[in-house]
């Protein structure tokens, strides 16, 4: 299991589930119907294991770990999908930015939103309910060239993670 928190039942009264998990499942068939456009658009293939795996992000709202996801979309009783062959799909699904690799966790989320790998994206990861909230705003991105361009600072590849208590896990533990 993962060392997250256990699911968030404190706020599933009101709403059913948190609200991050709503987003997600609503998000899930047009994610993957995008993902399956965009392959077709790049001349690419997205194999049984790819959308798999891409199925399997949707599933969750919280990110999960390589490992994690092999025991998620391997056959039942049967043999568990190798490592690399998980790593190599994950690989996949975050170049063509149908997935993105939270550094902090070591672990993956789909991405509905259609942000590009390169695309700078702030994660706001809420330690209570596990969900993830992405932020690509144009002062956000504006703001982090900004100071580096004062700095003269080349930037190659860049991580923005913020860890904290979502808007929902908030008001919830104020109740
Ligand atoms: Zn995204
Ligand atoms: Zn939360
Ligand atoms: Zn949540």
């Amino acid at each position: 299991m993962t060392k997250m928190q256990p699911a968030s039942d404190h706020h599933d009264h009101a709403h059913g589930q948190c609200q991050h998990a709503h987003d997600h499942s609503r998000h899930a068939a047009t994610g993957l119907a995008r993902a399956e456009a965009v392959c077709r658009e790049r001349g690419l293939r997205l194999t049984p294991i790819r959308r798999k795996a891409l199925e399997a992000l949707y599933g969750d709202h919280k990110p999960v770990g390589a490992y994690d996801l092999a025991d998620r979309i391997s056959p039942p009783g049967g043999r568990r999908l190798a490592p690399i062959s998980i790593y190599r799909a994950l690989d996949f699904l975050v170049e063509q930015g149908f997935v993105h690799r939270l550094s902090s966790r070591n672990a993956f989320i789909a991405c509905p939103h259609g942000h590009g790998a390169n695309e700078t994206v702030a994660f706001l990861i809420c330690e209570v309910c596990g969900g993830v909230d992405e932020d690509a705003s144009p002062a956000m991105r504006a703001a982090i060239k900004g100071m580096a361009e004062g700095r003269r600072f080349q930037t190659s590849y860049q991580v923005v993670e913020i860890v904290g208590r979502c808007e929902h896990c908030r008001d919830a533990a104020v109740a």
